[in-house]
């Protein structure tokens, strides 16, 4: 296999773990940009991302135009995926989620920041954008580019986004980081949900956040939970199908 198909591999597994952890259901998404054409990214065809396979796989212009579609459907919300790789070079990939333990904290004024170490990498900052602010009454849905832009000018330099009574977009320099980073923002989210519920809650500081999340972006920890996810999601490490 080139590294290529690897990548594309890699990009199948992403979506079932996903699936697999419950961060995405029918809904959702995960992309990638292209390894070799900086300006294209790779996202699967209008699918469950638990039903995914590499021959869904689509390459689409940052614009959202695919290259060869095939006669495929294709998801509807592809803007969030162009535009903000059109807006951070450094993004290589993005998660889109609809995570029914984030949602709350879409709608309230109650911050969603990390407060569990491993929640560290979702940043010590979630801005929460609202299509409301510059588009009125929409179906909620990133439908255009203009729309897709807005969303990445409200994520700025942030890897995380929340998106009004929607969910959340999640980016990093890799497949395995962002996965990671859409578990754990779940996982954080949960938690502080529950410790709400009990008393004033102890967030990480922002020097906690930056230590622990250099730690969780090492390799070694990287090929520790990629490998354990991959194997809960039915697809071993070396990305073969039902393994
Ligand atoms: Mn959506």
């Amino acid at each position: 296999m080139t590294n290529f198909d690897e990548q594309l591999e890699e990009l199948v597994t992403a979506n079932r773990i996903l699936a697999r952890e419950g961060v995405v259901d029918a809904f959702g998404h995960v992309s990638i940009r292209h390894p070799e054409h900086p300006d294209r990214y790779i996202l699967s065809q209008s699918r469950a991302p638990d039903l995914v396979n590499v021959s869904d796989l689509m390459e689409y212009t940052l614009e959202g135009d695919p290259l060869d579609q095939q006669g495929r459907t294709m998801y509807s919300e592809r803007p969030i995926h162009g535009g903000i790789y059109e807006a951070r070079d450094d993004v290589l990939a993005i998660v889109h989620n609809h995570s029914a333990t984030v949602v709350p904290f879409t709608v309230t004024d109650t911050p969603l920041r990390p407060m569990f170490h491993l929640g560290a990498l979702i940043g010590p900052e979630l801005p929460v954008w609202d299509i409301r602010d510059n588009f009125q009454d929409t179906s909620m849905l990133v439908a255009t580019m203009d729309q897709g832009r807005d969303l990445a000018r409200c994520l700025g330099d942030c890897r995380v986004a929340l998106m009004r009574g929607h969910g959340c977009v999640i980016t990093g320099k890799s497949i395995r980081e962002v996965v990671m980073a859409s578990i754990y923002l779940q996982v954080n989210a949960g938690l502080l949900l529950e410790s709400l519920r009990l008393g004033d809650v102890k967030y990480m500081t922002p020097g906690e956040i930056e230590l622990m999340s250099e730690g969780q972006m090492r390799p070694t920890a990287q090929e520790r939970a990629w490998e354990y996810w991959a194997n809960r999601a039915g697809r071993r490490k070396d990305g073969d199908k039902n393994a």
